[in-house]
């Protein structure tokens, strides 16, 4: 691929500023468009699996986050009432070993600022956003509601489940409401008042599910987030809650789970969306990445993952070649089949819950994975 030509990529979330740092590493003229004036360290948990890591390693971020993250000694699946243990994966060295990465849980907003460290500065602008797409002649457009119009050779659409890049590429398509929300909460692990907490744990319920972990080395801050069922008719993309009402959604639950969730502070509550997958992720000189183009239910802990392996197998294919047809082209035939997957399992949520192999998600390397032929 020339490397003069001209990339512009909407949203700098984490599967955009993957993009924005791959392909910048690569030589690219790539520049970030973001709608939010700035970022800050919000949010709550992640998980960050070895695929996650081989990518950060890829771009110099790896080190960053393990000085932050925490290293989780295993990941361990519990009965939602007795507390029986249904299966424990062992992470930590073992992790390691296996899927050549280890395995962390961080702040959402640290993984984030690990990533946007590795993009050149002042390539981001803020306080952008698109309003339309379009293009023509083999030139792409954007138009930015503040009345600014950038002109590109690729548009990289990295811009989440509401994407405009999406809208431009197969009109308008409304993400679908799962039925299911998740709370969440994030607070100083002091205020559990030495409550003995394991690192990592999925508590399963019958038709509801909590994850408990610290997402800090020094585990000064615990996290929790739910899935439990409930109807979302607001147009808001989150509110807050009130304990009581999460203890009422995980009634009979082990009491390690309800002593966690009466110790926090602030509880917000998220819908959970999937975008229906698509035949085709690109018009022309568009593409999509990320949620744009697969947002997936957080059952398997691997929606930012798939963003952002996304992000790293664009880059390299837009490298591969002088043809940018031909690079996205080969992009979806090597990306699609496993996002499909993962979103199909993960729809499903039974990922980790009683013994099983997960190097076919956690073995992935998108530096390394060879690029299908389009
Ligand atoms: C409760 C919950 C828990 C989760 N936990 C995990 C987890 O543990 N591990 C994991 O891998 N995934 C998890 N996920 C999924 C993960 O958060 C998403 O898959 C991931 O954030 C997608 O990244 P993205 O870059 O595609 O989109 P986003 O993170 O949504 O980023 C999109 C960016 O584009 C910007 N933008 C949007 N529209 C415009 C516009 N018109 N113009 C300019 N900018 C625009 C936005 O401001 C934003 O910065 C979870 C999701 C939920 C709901």
């Amino acid at each position: 691929m020339k490397r003069d030509m001209k990339i512009a990529i909407v949203g700098a979330g984490l599967g955009g500023a993957t993009a924005a740092a791959c392909l910048q590493q690569a030589g690219f003229d790539a520049r970030v468009y973001e709608q939010a004036v700035a970022f800050e360290r919000i949010g709550g948990g992640i998980h960050v699996s070895a695929n996650v890591l081989k990518v950060l390693r890829y771009i110099g971020a790896e080190q960053r986050l393990a000085d932050l993250g925490i290293h989780p000694d295993a990941f361990t699946s519990r009965k939602w009432d007795t507390g029986e243990i249904l299966f424990e994966l062992p992470l930590g060295a073992t992790g390691l070993a296996q899927y050549g990465a280890s395995y962390l849980t961080a702040h959402r907003g640290d993984l984030h600022r690990s990533i946007l460290e590795r993009v050149e500065a002042g390539s981001i602008s803020f306080g952008k956003r698109v309003e339309r797409v379009a293009h023509s002649g083999g030139k792409a457009h954007l138009y930015l509601s503040d009345g600014g119009e950038i002109e590109a050779d690729i548009v990289i659409g990295a811009d989440g489940v509401n994407s405009k890049v999406r809208e431009a590429i197969i009109g308008i398509r409304k993400p679908r409401f799962t039925g299911a929300i998740a709370h969440r909460g994030i607070f100083p692990a002091k205020l559990l008042n030495g409550l003995e907490v394991r690192n990592c744990t999925k508590w399963w319920g019958p038709k509801s599910h909590i994850l408990i972990y610290y997402i800090e080395k020094s585990r000064e801050e615990i996290y929790f987030v739910t899935s439990a069922k409930e109807e979302w008719t607001s147009s808001a993309s989150w509110e807050y809650c009130t304990n009581a009402e999460v203890l009422r959604a995980f009634e009979g639950f082990h009491a390690e789970v309800r002593e966690v969730i009466a110790a926090a502070p602030e509880v917000t509550k998220w819908p959970i969306f999937e975008v229906e997958p698509m035949d085709t992720w690109n018009s022309g000189p568009l593409v999509l990445l990320g949620d744009a183009c697969h947002a997936t239910t957080p059952y398997m802990a691997s929606g930012a993952a798939m963003a952002i392996e996304d992000a790293t197998v664009l880059a390299r294919c837009l490298q591969a070649t002088n043809d940018p047809i031909s690079a996205i082209a080969s992009y979806e035939a090597t990306r699609m089949p496993r996002v499909k997957r993962v979103q199909e399992v993960s729809r499903e949520n039974s990922f980790l819950r009683t013994p099983m192999d997960p190097n076919w998600v956690f073995g992935y390397d998108a530096a390394k994975v060879p690029l299908v032929a389009a």
